[in-house]
């Protein structure tokens, strides 16, 4: 590991103000992604800022019901809340489904949504790889690439956002609060995360040295909530591919859905043509094949990853006929 300074924030300015002065800075939270990044020297920060005593670990409501969580806020600790549990199960649900007991207990909010691609050229600094290292190539493209993307990718980069929390606070419509430069702005979710195009080592619209403080969920939305995960293992797994899903169904018609994609794409994927598809219509095997058309309308295998077509199509099929059907 390369040497680095290292300082802890006593506030949540003093962060954002260290951050802002040291040069290569990163903010340290549950580590779980970070130091491992550290340890194979892809992340070589000058500095590491030690954000994990400031008071951003708590859970609130506003009086407009929508929930504001703390960027601190553990994955333990948010899939437990009693209120997330309850008007939000597809958050929950997404967040047992990730990683383990004791990496949740550790894992942050904001460091969930910023953790790195888990593709094994990244992981492995003797391997060309555009993303750690912007011009070298991408090993994944014309290499093993069976975990990596069928939407969303560029000739540049095909790697997968690996966050199963994302995708939940996508179908969600989730917003970011982010402090940089001294003042304070909030950002929909759905615009936090770049495509890879021909920079895929930019991978959000974060400047540097922003500090995420918290997620602000809306009020809660009715429906049915599902996160589904298809994995190689049943526990400790990424996704192969995954959806969360919010469907109201009235017994006969769809009256509103939202649906996100895990696993896919280089981030966590809304494509609102197929709700508009499905919404006010009744379920038939039928209409979930013209759903998986229009989701897959611009998809491409790269080889090993071609499985996912199908997978994809199944894994949309089974979520939308649990929906409309009572199960869970
Ligand atoms: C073996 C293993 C299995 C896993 N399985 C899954 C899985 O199935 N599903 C899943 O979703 N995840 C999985 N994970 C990933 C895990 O959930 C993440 O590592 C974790 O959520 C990262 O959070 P953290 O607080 O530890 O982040 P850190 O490692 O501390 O930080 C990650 C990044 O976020 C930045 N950061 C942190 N907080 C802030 C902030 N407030 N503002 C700005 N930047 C910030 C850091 O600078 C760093 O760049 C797994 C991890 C491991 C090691
Ligand atoms: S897919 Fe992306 S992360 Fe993986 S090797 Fe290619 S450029 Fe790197």
């Amino acid at each position: 590991m390369m040497p680095f300074d290292y300082q802890r924030a006593e506030s949540i300015g003093a962060a954002a103000g260290l951050a802002r002065d040291a040069r290569n800075a990163r903010f340290i939270a549950g580590g779980t992604n970070l130091l491992d990044l550290m340890k194979l020297e892809i992340e070589t920060p000058q500095m590491l800022i030690d954000i994990s005593r400031l008071p951003l670990d708590t859970i609130e409501e506003a009086d407009d019901g929508r929930l504001r969580i703390g960027a601190l806020v553990t994955n333990a600790d948010l899939a437990a809340d009693h209120r997330v549990r309850r008007d939000y199960p597809v958050l929950s649900r997404a967040l047992l489904a990730g990683a383990s007991g004791q990496l949740r207990n550790k894992a942050t909010t904001a460091g969930n949504l910023l953790q790195r691609t888990r593709c094994y050229y990244f992981y492995n600094p003797a391997m060309p790889c555009n993303k750690r290292e912007p011009g070298s190539g991408c090993g994944a493209l014309e290499g093993h690439n069976r975990i990596h993307a069928i939407l969303g990718a560029s000739e540049h980069c095909i790697a997968t956002h690996p966050s199963d929390m994302a995708v939940a606070m996508m179908a969600l419509e989730a917003e970011v609060e982010i402090l940089g430069g001294g003042t304070q702005r909030t950002i929909a979710l759905e615009q936090f995360y770049r495509l890879p195009g021909n920079t895929p080592h930019i991978e959000t619209v974060l400047e540097p040295g922003d500090l995420i403080t918290a997620v602000v969920l809306p009020a809660p939305i009715p429906g049915r909530h599902s996160y589904r995960k298809v994995r190689d293992r049943a526990s400790y797994a990424f996704a192969l591919t995954s959806i969360a899903a919010i469907v109201d169904f009235d017994g006969t018609t769809i009256r509103d859905i939202r649906l996100a994609f895990g696993g896919l794409a280089p981030m966590p994927w809304r494509d609102r043509d197929i709700e508009d598809l499905l919404r006010g219509k009744a379920p038939s095997d039928a209409l979930w094949d013209q759903a998986a058309d229009t989701l897959l309308a611009d998809a491409r295998g790269y080889g090993e990853n071609d499985f996912k077509l199908a997978l994809a199509r199944r894994t949309l099929a089974a979520v939308l006929d649990q929906a409309c059907s009572g199960g869970r």
